[in-house]
């Protein structure tokens, strides 16, 4: 391919890419298939000869596109979202033009400052303090990672690195029940090992973990010989959205000189609304924040925006610096690639430059104050509809919900029935052994009639069983 040709395809796929989005609705949003229906149309071997850019485009309709859960469909309810905004969209197209590695300031002097500079901006959209740096990491998960990492090297004087696992004290990390499991492979990875992940009791309708059990549990196991070394706290779990309480953690965890983390994957991007930040209060205490630009705010994945009050830890726990990654005469600027576990980086803060711009901070939690309103409003409509018990009320735009008088088996099915009908596609959870229907609004191009039909869909549904 040329470049003429590359620009003749690139305005065509720029098409395809606007009318897909026009007539998204039009599709049903999880996708269809079988499993093996899509590898069963890919040739076993690879061609020898080169293929023509419209044989290749016409397979991508063919084979490609039935197999496709739309996460970009208006009535995607299920898990949280993946938003691409439009104009996110286009600064990855630029950015795959460039296809600049930003591992060092020397290697994309751009990228380097433009990420120092977002990552500010979103510190300030937030409501974080002045003081907190912030770097982009690949997902939620790796932040994660990063943190545990660093709760680990500095409960063991910075040695695990150096000189392993084995014969140092035997740590311990302590978070709810409710944190997302890339909390546990964080500590599986980092050789903490899930046993000494402590699982502290919750309390309260936000599943908060009880400050007083905490402290306990850490006494305790100092009491036992372990070393303590971090607390995990989560503002908006994955299942039902629960909240720590995390001034009350944050306050113990300090005083036993604790490293903290807070995993706000999801529910970060609502901090832009002042009035939604009493959720986290007390965040500000914390060395570690993470929050996915990429889920609810509108940044095309991936994009996870990591805060930390001391990034000297961080980059005393990753950085490393080869020969052939000195930058002589550089010294002292920012290198990200220090910052993180993969050396190799996008350019990922362009798209955030794009989408803030774009549509301005009041754009954007104009979205996020929709999505809330709607989804709480249709939960106190299925409140009110004898076919359905509400399980967990709404925390942002997330609420959870059962089949009135139905055992878990009717709830799967119910969960099933629905996302094969394919007007809208929605996830169950499990809380405390019950299967509960799990509701969240929060896709970019949503509306209050797409969250209509949700509600006619639920309902029609839930009258009509198989
Ligand atoms: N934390 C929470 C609360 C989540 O809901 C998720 C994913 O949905 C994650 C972490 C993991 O995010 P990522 O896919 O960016 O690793």
């Amino acid at each position: 391919m040329n470049w003429d040709d590359f620009a003749q395809w690139g305005a065509r796929i720029s098409d395809w890419a606007a009318e897909y989005h026009k007539t998204i609705r039009d599709r049903p949003v999880r996708a269809q298939t079988q499993p093996g229906d899509i590898a069963s149309l890919l040739p076993d071997m690879p061609p020898e000869s080169a293929e023509e850019m419209e044989a290749i485009m016409a397979d991508f309709e063919r084979v490609v596109m039935p197999g496709i859960t739309h996460w970009q469909h208006p009535r995607f309810f299920a898990y949280f979202p993946a938003n691409a905004a439009p104009p996110s969209m286009l600064a990855e197209m630029l950015v795959n033009a460039i296809a600049a590695q930003c591992m060092l300031w020397q290697t994309s002097p751009a990228a380097t400052e433009m990420e120092t500079v977002m990552l500010d901006w979103l510190r300030q959209a937030i409501g974080l303090p002045a003081g907190f740096t912030g770097v982009i990491q690949d997902s939620a998960s790796s932040a994660t990672l990063a943190a545990v990492l660093t709760m680990r090297e500095r409960a063991l004087g910075w040695q695990g690195n150096q000189k392993g696992l084995s014969g140092q004290p035997r740590l311990r990390v302590y978070c709810s029940a409710e944190v997302h499991t890339s909390i546990d492979r964080a500590i599986w990875v980092a050789g903490i090992g899930e046993e000494n992940l402590v699982r502290v009791p919750t309390q309260g309708p936000l599943r908060s973990m009880d400050p007083e059990a905490l402290k306990s549990a850490i006494g305790q196991d100092i009491d036992s010989g372990y070393r303590p070394a971090g607390v995990i706290v989560c503002t908006g779990g994955t299942s039902t959205g629960a909240c720590d309480d995390i001034a009350a953690a944050l306050e113990v965890a300090r005083a036993f000189d604790l490293y903290t983390h807070v995993d706000a994957a999801w529910a970060g991007a609502a901090m832009i609304c002042p009035e939604f930040r009493h959720l986290w209060r007390g965040v500000e205490q914390a060395d570690s924040i993470v929050f996915n630009p990429h889920k609810w705010l509108g940044a095309q994945f991936d994009c996870s925006a990591h805060f930390l009050k001391d990034p000297a830890t961080l980059v005393q726990t990753l950085a490393i610096q080869p020969e052939f990654l000195k930058t002589r005469g550089h010294d002292g600027l920012v290198n990200y690639s220090e910052w993180s576990v993969p050396l190799g980086r996008r350019f990922r803060a362009l798209k955030l430059w794009f989408l803030i711009r774009s549509y301005g901070l009041e754009g954007l939690r104009t979205r996020i104050r929709n999505h809330v309103a709607w989804s709480e409003s249709l939960c106190a409509d299925l409140r009110g509809h004898p076919r359905f018990d509400i399980v967990t009320d709404p925390v942002l735009s997330l609420f959870t919900f059962r089949l009135a008088g139905e055992d878990n088996e009717a709830q799967i099915d119910y969960v099933n029935r629905l996302n094969d009908d394919g007007r809208i596609y929605v996830t169950q959870t499990n809380i405390g052994g019950d299967i509960a229907v799990r509701f969240q609004v929060g896709q970019f191009d949503a509306t209050q009639e797409d969250v209509d039909v949700a509600r006619q869909v639920l309902i029609e549904l839930a009258n009509d069983p198989a």
